[in-house]
């Protein structure tokens, strides 16, 4: 162990830093409080043997210092006093102090008091040892050793942002067990656990891409996110993990739909994401497993999430038209207008989930289009894009303008534009 001595009388400190070498320790001295918090700002120790009596900080205050600066980390402090008052004694446990010893310390009482700190600190470090496997352990299922659902929400997040960043497709398949229920009530939990470990295992032999995130959803159901897959790979996969469940072969001759286990899937799959959240495409996948359980089990039904967000586009330089309507049709159900009136008018009818505007439709007549947007009801929760051919607005949304929450610079690449759409209907 290191052990951190502080004292400030030289003879003293020479016998007890003799005392931890002859107890196989390392001594690290310091000759005031002050000298003491220096050293412990760079140098990890494992024990400090503090006197109390010294110029500057005293041993107490020192130990206060200490004990604050170390936050929850916890280092054994033993004091050495000449002081030999129960006063004296109470304050330095207040202090944060672990034990208190009065001088002149013997060297046998010394390493006895340094062996069991040493057995305390050892029992800390083998707390937090198991803290961290506890740790790592609840970000998986108990049962299966895969994701549990909170981990495979936050891993799916991370994956689903990227996919909306790089623009790239991602699928969801959920997976359920067919006719579940039977197969507990006739072959018993243990069983039913037993086999959802295998179920497991072969769904997890599946999928072979590192950024693959597979999860246990519920008690018979799990997930897979297949980031960078569209509808077609999405399909394999799932027609694979359908295979890689009959050949475990399971036995299960309550089902009402054949003798073995099979499992059913639904996937939907998701282009540039446009407009969607992650939340709605597994609602879609859900959907998907309905159509495959309804269709007779044992089989995989992967949906395209539809686009149906309804863009409004008011610019009237066609040049900025065609840059803003082009990266965007292929996703959503686009309307122009051509003046701010017709906007407005648009705006409060149709009920855009966005609207994207140029800065004179927007701002024209001194803010007229996003004030009447944020006065109509219809309106008041519409988002506004303005395209601007300002580097820097000023903050958005302006104070008179709630509707406009965001902005872009043009010229502006396709996929600048995808992603900020995006963004902002998300
Ligand atoms: P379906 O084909 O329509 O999915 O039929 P099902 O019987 O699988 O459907 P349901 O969702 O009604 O039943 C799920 C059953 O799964 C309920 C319960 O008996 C069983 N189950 C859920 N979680 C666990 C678990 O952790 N361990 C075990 N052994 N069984 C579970
Ligand atoms: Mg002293
Ligand atoms: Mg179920
Ligand atoms: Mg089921």
């Amino acid at each position: 162990m290191k052990i951190l001595l502080v004292e400030d009388s030289a003879t003293l400190r020479h016998a007890m830093s003799q005392y931890i070498s002859e107890a196989g320790h390392t001594p690290l001295l310091a000759t005031s409080g002050e000298a003491a918090l220096q050293l412990l700002e760079d140098t990890p120790v494992d024990l400090i043997i503090m006197d109390v009596e010294m110029p500057g900080l005293n041993g107490f205050e020192t130990t206060r210092l200490i004990r604050e600066w170390l936050g929850g980390y916890w280092i054994p402090i033993i004091f050495v006093t000449g002081k030999n008052e129960d006063e004296s004694y109470r304050e330095g446990i207040e202090a944060g102090g672990d034990d208190y010893l009065i001088k002149p310390v013997s060297p046998v009482i010394i390493k006895a008091k340094i062996r069991a700190m040493a057995r305390i600190a050892e029992m800390r470090d083998q707390l937090s040892h198991l803290n961290a496997e506890l740790e790592a352990l609840s970000q998986l299922d108990s049962l299966t050793q895969i994701y549990n659902r909170r981990t495979f929400n936050e891993r799916a997040e991370q994956q689903w942002l990227l996919a909306i960043r790089h623009q790239t497709p991602i699928s969801v398949l959920m997976i359920d067990v067919d006719h579940f229920k039977p197969y507990n009530d006739h072959y018993g939990h243990p069983a039913g656990d037993r086999c959802l470990k295998q179920i497991s295992r072969a769904l997890k032999s599946c999928l072979h891409r590192p950024a693959d995130v597979l999860g246990r959803y519920g008690g018979e159901e799990f997930i897979a996110l297949l980031p960078d897959t569209d509808r077609a790979g999405a399909k394999r996969v799932a027609e694979c993990l359908n295979d890689a469940i009959r050949e475990l072969d399971l036995e299960h001759r309550f089902s009402p739909s054949g003798d073995r286990v099979t499992v059913s899937i639904g996937g939907a799959t998701c282009n540039h994401s446009m407009g969607h959240s992650l939340e709605e495409v597994i609602k879609c996948a859900d959907r998907a497993l309905y159509k495959s359980k309804h269709n007779g089990r044992d089989r995989a039904t992967v949906e395209e999430v539809a686009a149906h967000k309804t863009l409004l586009i008011g610019v009237r330089c066609p040049e900025l038209l065609l840059s803003a309507t082009g990266p965007l049709q292929e996703h959503c159900n686009i309307l122009t207008a051509d003046t701010p009136e017709e906007c407005l008018e648009i705006a409060a009818n149709v009920y855009p989930d966005l609207i994207i505007a140029d800065a004179e439709t927007a701002f024209y007549n001194d803010g007229h289009v996003c004030r009447q947007l944020a006065r109509n009801p219809q309106t008041a929760a519409t988002p506004l894009l303005v395209l601007t051919d300002s580097d820097q607005p000023e903050a958005f949304p302006p104070a008179d303008c709630p509707n406009a929450q965001g902005w872009l610079q043009h010229p502006f690449s396709a996929s600048e534009l995808r992603t900020k759409v995006q963004l902002m209907l998300d």
